[in-house]
């Protein structure tokens, strides 16, 4: 286990630490003091609660390996991606919203305009499909991604497309402002080290049987490449629960806050599956505390070539963008009341 300290703990917090572990009958070792603090604690794991209530102690941390760029090492640093004229990780909620997939231009780019008109900051869709069966829809490829980026040209946003490998990473990059690795490629590490070396910035969803420490260690090989823009996504944990398509694991979102500077976001859609879910689920995750969501949106959900029983219609959508607004707005303070 990894003990992070405090960033202003001093020499002696950290002296004093180890002395009341000794009495604990632990064995702690300092492994780094630059930037802050850190205690590899050898042996059985220990309560995390019972070890964050120790002196000096900010986190713990059940890791093999620390992730010291993916890390916080201050309070208050935040890193903030610029995309167009929007900040993600600032003060205003980044929604980032789109069909599942890209199938033709013109409900793509109808979409998109109600996406625009509504606040939407990205517009998304998938040109390279991750499906679990070859015989389903596996995406338009090259000529979706000229779809994709004439709508987000015509109406005014920045796009934000999936890589499946490290082939369409560059095919993509030719395009497109943001590029997604998906929850099936969070643990591709050969193509986390190529988009490590890209320049575009990176939306990183976590695996369905990822831990919080695997999803930062994922981000680490981006940020340890040299790509600082990355964004981390929580999209549902496979659970024994059946109700809907996955687990939305929102409790992942304040623990991912505390440790690391890497903006939040949580996609509502594939964690419920259920459009009748999404709007209670995104309001949920900016609640909790989230940068940003990710919604999926059809102009026609019951034509959908995928995901449409999880896709909202641009109706729908439009009154969430302003909730999610709203809330985030009193969460920070400035807001009056929540409708
Ligand atoms: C997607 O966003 O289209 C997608 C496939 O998501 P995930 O990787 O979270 O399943
Ligand atoms: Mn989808």
């Amino acid at each position: 286990m990894l003990l992070f300290l405090y960033p202003d703990a001093t020499e002696q917090t950290g002296e004093a630490l180890l002395a009341r572990l000794r009495e604990a009958g632990l064995e702690g070792h300092p492994v780094a003091d630059q930037p802050r603090r850190v205690i590899r604690l050898r042996g059985a794991p220990q309560a995390t609660e019972w070890l964050e209530s120790l002196p000096g102690v900010q986190h713990a941390v059940q890791a093999e390996k620390p992730f010291h760029l993916a890390l916080k090492d201050s309070e208050t640093r935040k890193t903030t991606i610029r995309v167009a004229d929007h900040t993600i990780g600032g003060a205003e909620p980044t929604i980032i919203a789109g069909p599942c997939a890209v199938e033709g231009p013109e409900d793509l780019v109808s979409v998109a305009r109600t996406l625009k008109r509504s606040g939407a900051h990205l517009l998304r869709g998938g040109v390279y499909k991750p499906r679990s069966s070859p015989y389903d829809f596996q995406g338009l490829g090259r000529a979706g991604l000229e779809m994709l980026a004439d709508a987000g040209r015509t109406v005014g946003l920045p796009i934000v497309t999936e890589a499946v490998d490290e082939r369409s990473f560059e095919e993509i990059e030719e395009f497109a402002q943001i590029v997604q690795i998906g929850s099936r490629n969070m643990h591709n590490f050969a193509l986390l080290k190529r988009v490590g070396e890209g320049r575009l910035p990176v939306f990183l969803k976590r695996g369905f049987a990822a831990t919080l420490e695997e999803l930062l260690l994922a981000a680490e090989y981006l940020l340890e490449r040299g790509n600082p823009n990355v964004m981390l996504c929580e999209r549902g944990i496979r659970t024994f629960s059946d109700h809907s398509r996955f687990t939305l694991d929102l409790s992942i979102v304040p623990r991912l806050q505390e440790l690391s500077h890497l903006p939040v976001f949580v996609d509502p859609s594939h964690a419920s599956g259920r459009r009748g879910s999404v709007a209670a689920l995104a309001k949920a995750a900016i609640a909790a505390g989230a940068d940003g969501v990710m919604v999926e949106v059809h102009a026609h959900p019951d034509r959908a070539m995928c995901d449409g029983p999880q896709s909202l219609a641009p109706g729908a959508f439009e009154p969430l963008a302003e909730q999610i607004r709203l809330l985030a707005s009193v969460r920070d303070g400035q807001g009056e009341a929540v409708r």
